[in-house]
């Protein structure tokens, strides 16, 4: 069936419907409601006042009359009741309703009943004789667009429900035991459930549908374990390498250190994690693995999200490498052709040993002479399939290293299967970060302090989230604050500002000055959330506070601490919202990053919203990673069991098996590079 076979859906409203994204009748009917209307229960006025829509049965009380006010414009009124109270109701330009409506006539109306001015009255509500077709039902909500009406929407997919054929994908023993509704019947019911339990039945289907594929999907194409890799040998160099270093492994970054190295050591391919808060030393343990893969005669890739960081690893890289003839190179965006040019050719000669770069790298034409080791950054900012490209490139062993901690079920959703390292311990002699959340009339105070810092040789980061001034939100833009504070406060002090609008060279010298201390107060937006390392920073002052969510204040806070100095961390921002306050005690109340991921995970469940971007799992309608772990735990489980006991090749899962190699084709077009 296609979208032209459905009554009253010509080719200007399948344009609207394309601007939804809806191009067939597989997108139109994946299209769920976003809420649904409850038009069952008959309620009296009384119980409906000041709630939601409601269903009420109404008998009129008089002849309904029609105001014209002026040009095109008319209202009309009829006064009804529930025996108990009256109340007005009101339609905009529909004149014709007039003919319908007849005093002592019983009418059920569903809609809002709100007060104006001591009356009762509901606007534009819906009104029908009998139940059945609009009232007397669960009615899905969907979102819009522009020149398409919710009736436009019911009537289109109940068409096509009508017309599809459903054929179920899951096989019947995992329907059975895990009490799953049909596909069929799911599907229907999340568009036109006939009561809240199956609606939630058909949801949880779904849900699971949805989480089931994707795991499956991942397990199979991502799941390296007993993958043949490189055997690398621990060579010598690393001992003496670490060694050298100016400070001492912590115990924790020798533990995640030896993980590592058995696994490179290993036949197999690795595959891990490497988790650990903000300023555990995530940077010295991935050189130390590109040193060991260096001397096994390897190339190694570093890849960072922003340029920012990338440039950053760069020069750390090359210093801790000086004098080990190991040739470092970057590839970023903003190198000139000729310059990118040239670095392909050299990674592709083997003429460099270590490609930092960003997501640069992935693209087509850079191919590798001896590719062994790639280690993603930040890993939470970059797609799988992104980390499917590079291990694509050579039977590679990965690293990917994170400050988000996530738990296990979670990191196996995202990444597929993989082991964990953890460093649970920051280098010896780090201080708390000491954190202050204050409101906006502390300015005067804070800038104060920054002076003093300035003044005994430290420097200072000033975080805002927008860059421009924006009209409608009463946000501090960053350079209206760039602006004002640095001609007075800062007169006398060379500040800087760097956001992401910025190109990305003029980016690299705000960034160089602040490293080589000729900046003093760097103002910014995110673009230096993750990764930054500039230890001679020590203070933060964050505007607006509340409008981030506590990973990323977390993440944020992590660039000072970061050297010997007593650090300190603002927090500005006048919200009077519950949650911002709750966010705001955390934040003052512990520097534990496992904690503030737990602590944001409990507040995300109540409802709060902002710094959601973790979950941004584009592949899902219905299923927020977050919430609904328990089911992912569940299908994980079930995956495992299907692939460790080869089910896929049973004949009671051949449906299963097309289906999920649609499902594969389809998720390798739709996940596109950021
Ligand atoms: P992150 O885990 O956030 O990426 P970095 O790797 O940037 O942290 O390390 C933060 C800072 O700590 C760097 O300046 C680094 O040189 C320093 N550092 C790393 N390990 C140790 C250690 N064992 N002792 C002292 N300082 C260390
Ligand atoms: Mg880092």
């Amino acid at each position: 069936m296609n979208l032209q076979e459905i009554k009253g859906l010509g080719p200007k409203k399948r344009e609207y419907l394309n601007n939804l994204k809806i191009e067939n009748v597989d997108d139109l009917i994946y299209h769920y409601p976003f809420r649904y209307e409850d038009r069952r229960d008959v309620k009296t006025i009384e119980e409906a006042y000041g709630k939601e829509d409601a269903l009420l049965h109404l008998s009129l009380v008089n002849n309904p009359s029609t105001r014209y006010l002026g040009r095109n414009k008319n209202i009309t009124t009829v006064k009804a009741t529930d025996g108990k109270y009256k109340i007005d109701l009101t339609w905009f330009n529909q004149p014709y309703i007039v003919n319908r409506l007849k005093s002592g006539e019983n009418f059920y109306v569903f809609g809002k009943v709100e007060s104006y001015k001591g009356q009762l009255k509901m606007t534009s509500p819906i009104i029908s004789k009998t139940l059945g077709n609009e009232l007397g039902k669960i009615v899905p909500v969907y979102n819009l667009t522009k020149g398409l009406t919710q009736n436009d929407f019911r009537n289109f997919i109940s068409q096509a429900l009508k017309k599809l054929k459903f054929e179920e994908s899951l096989p019947k023993d995992i329907l059975n035991s895990n009490n799953l509704m049909d596909y069929r019947e799911a599907i229907i019911n999340i568009h036109f459930p006939n009561s809240m339990s199956l609606l939630q039945k058909s949801i949880e289907r779904l849900k699971f549908q949805e989480i089931f594929f994707y795991q499956l999907y991942l397990d199979i194409n991502f799941s390296q374990i007993n993958k043949e890799g490189i055997s690398f040998k621990i060579a010598p160099e690393v001992d003496n390498f670490i060694k050298k270093l100016p400070f001492e492994l912590t115990n924790a970054q020798k533990k995640v250190v030896g993980e590592i190295l058995e696994d490179m050591k290993s036949p197999f391919i690795m595959n891990r994690l490497l988790q650990g808060d903000v300023g555990s030393g995530k940077t010295i343990v991935a050189a130390i693995a590109i040193l060991n893969a260096y001397y096994n005669g390897y190339q190694s890739v570093l890849m960072a999200p922003t340029e920012i960081l990338a440039t950053q690893h760069y020069d750390d890289l090359k210093n801790m490498f000086l004098g080990y003839g190991i040739r470092v190179g970057i590839l970023k965006g903003s190198l000139t052709k000729k310059r990118k040019e040239e670095m392909v050719e050299d990674i592709k000669k083997g003429f460099v040993d270590v490609i930092v770069s960003t997501h640069a790298v992935l693209e087509d034409n850079v191919t590798f002479e001896n590719i062994g080791l790639v280690i993603t950054d930040e890993q939470h900012r970059f797609g799988v399939k992104q980390r499917a490209i590079l291990t694509g490139k050579g039977n590679v062993d990965t690293l990917v290293m994170s400050a988000t901690p996530i738990p296990r079920t979670l990191a196996l959703a995202k990444y597929g299967s993989l082991d964990i390292s953890i460093i649970d311990e920051l280098p010896k002699g780090r201080k708390n970060i000491e954190t202050y959340a204050v409101g906006m009339n502390y300015e005067k105070r804070i800038m104060n302090f920054l002076l003093k810092h300035v003044s005994e040789g430290r420097q200072c980061y000033i975080v805002c989230p927008l860059i421009e001034e924006s009209e409608n939100l009463n946000l501090t833009s960053v350079e209206e604050l760039y602006e004002r504070l640095s001609e007075t406060y800062f007169k006398n002090i060379k500040t800087g500002l760097i956001h992401g609008a910025l190109n990305p060279k003029i980016k690299d010298e705000i960034m160089e000055s602040f490293i080589n201390n000729e900046t003093k107060i760097l103002f910014s937006t995110t673009v230096i959330e993750v990764g930054v390392n500039v230890p001679n920073a020590n203070t933060m002052v964050i505007y607006n506070a509340d409008r981030f969510g506590l990973s990323q204040l977390h993440q944020l806070r992590g660039r000072v601490g970061r050297g010997k100095f007593q650090s300190y961390c603002i927090l500005l921002n006048d919200s009077k919202s519950q949650i911002a306050r709750q966010r705001m005690r955390i934040m003052e109340s512990t520097n534990d990053g496992f904690i503030i991921a737990k602590k944001d995970l409990e507040l995300r469940g109540s409802g709060d919203v902002i710094g959601f971007r973790q979950s941004g799992e584009e592949q899902f309608k219905l299923v927020n990673l977050f919430e609904d772990i328990d089911m992912l735990k569940k299908v994980q489980d079930i995956t495992r069991d299907i692939l460790d006991n080869n089910k896929l090749e049973s004949v009671e899962y051949k449906v299963l098996k097309d289906e999920l190699d649609k499902y594969s084709k389809d998720i390798e077009e739709q996940i596109i590079f950021n």
